[in-house]
């Protein structure tokens, strides 16, 4: 290969490496995506949380007033048997006594009552909190799902460019010598979308390690592709 071949299969790989890094990048930034959007709906389910816990209380509420509508029933079952049997018995004595039975029945009556009335008041707060809860939620998923929207249509514009950037790769590939091409992209998918990378101040422009003076003479010679002696990443000169 003359000197002047190879200047041209240089400038042929900067010209692919521009697309190339910039397809590299864009690849890494759709790969982003899924986590986003897991992110954002993680963030979206801890908000109803509060629901959850809501409905809970609302539940349990509901199954202790049936408890007490139990006991309750079975309170004034035990009175109507305590009265039946009042007069159906023989002392004065054993009549006050039943009679006094009688009396403590109806007021523990009474408390289970109470008991219910708070329940139903308990309940209505509830309910409150998880209608207004259920419309701040609402308008909690309507913001998460327009900002699910926007990740899933920039990962459309990203494909866009994509296919864009491909096609533009293509038309600089078959100007390139097939073995150097092939030993650019054997770099480029190793070393993280760059291969080919200019030697700024006495450095190499990807890994920055000093690149010596007779590895600069060997470039600017133009016989043969240099490769950084750290990195392995082409090197070239801007001229
Ligand atoms: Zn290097």
């Amino acid at each position: 290969m003359t000197v002047s071949d190879l200047k041209n299969q240089i400038s042929n790989l900067i010209k692919i490496q521009e697309f190339d890094y910039q397809i590299y990048s864009l690849s890494a930034k759709k790969a982003d995506k899924p986590q986003e959007i897991k992110r954002l709906s993680d963030a979206f389910e801890l908000k109803k949380q509060n629901l959850v816990l809501l409905e809970k209380q609302s539940l349990e509420i509901q199954k202790q007033r049936k408890e007490k509508e139990l006991e309750l029933a079975a309170n004034a079952e035990g009175i109507k048997k305590l009265s039946g049997q009042l007069f159906s018995l023989k002392t004065n004595k054993e009549f006050q006594t039943m009679q006094q039975q009688i009396a403590d029945a109806k007021a523990d009556g009474s408390v289970i009552e109470e008991r219910i009335l708070v329940s139903f008041e308990e309940a209505d707060k509830i309910k409150a909190q998880i209608d207004s809860e259920n419309i701040k939620l609402k308008e909690e998923e309507k913001i998460y799902l327009q900002q699910k929207k926007d990740v899933e249509s920039s990962v459309k514009e990203i494909d866009d460019q994509l296919v864009q950037l491909e096609t533009q790769r293509k038309q600089i590939i078959p100007e390139i010598d097939p073995k150097i091409f092939q030993e650019y992209e054997r770099i480029l998918s190793s070393r993280e979308g760059l291969a080919i990378v200019p030697v700024e101040h006495n450095s190499c422009g990807g890994c920055h390690m000093l690149v010596p003076p007779q590895v600069i003479n060997l470039i600017k010679m133009y016989s043969h592709i240099i490769t950084c002696e750290v990195c392995n990443r082409i090197l070239y000169i801007r001229e």
